[in-house]
């Protein structure tokens, strides 16, 4: 598993965190599009699930569409990312399998802890084909350098 750090602009940060705050208390979801470990870009995905208050899937019409889109424009998918709305930012047993099971373990995955409604946390993790789960550093651009394992950015407008 790569040990890099996941890199994204401040402006992609700041768009997670409004996506989640939007759908609280529903689990929001979405893609970072970008290369490598350097995301640029994000789409919002819908949350397919009937119980979106504390499970997510994302809607396969959605990463469909997402693949079509980045694949137009020469990206890959860098990190998939979901909200917590009622519990800390850390990959539920169910992602892990989630995870495991659609084979998706090339991307980061970012979690939103909207705990702290005020103090939104995110962090990054990259999840192995066996389900184990590494936390990685998230390197934001335009944010003066980079944050330690989590980041505590101020809520944004
Ligand atoms: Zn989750």
């Amino acid at each position: 598993m790569s040990a890099m750090p996941l890199k994204l602009p401040k402006q992609l940060l700041a768009e997670m965190i409004s996506h989640a705050l939007e759908q609280d208390p529903e689990e929001c979801c979405g893609i970072l599009l970008g290369k490598g470990e350097n995301a640029t870009r994000l789409r919002r995905v819908r949350n397919a699930n009937e119980n979106r208050i504390s499970r997510y899937n994302m809607d396969p019409l959605d990463v469909l569409e997402v693949e079509r889109d980045a694949d137009a424009r020469g990206e890959e998918f860098v990190a998939f990312y979901h909200s917590h709305t009622y519990s800390q930012g850390y990959p539920s047993d169910t992602d892990v399998k989630n995870a495991v099971e659609t084979g998706w373990t090339d991307p980061y995955y970012v979690l939103v802890s909207l705990v702290e409604k005020t103090r939104p946390v995110v962090r990054a993790y990259r999840i192995s084909d066996t389900g184990e789960v590494v936390e990685q550093f998230i390197h934001v651009r335009g944010a003066g350098g980079y944050t330690s394992g989590s980041t505590r950015p101020q809520v944004v407008e």
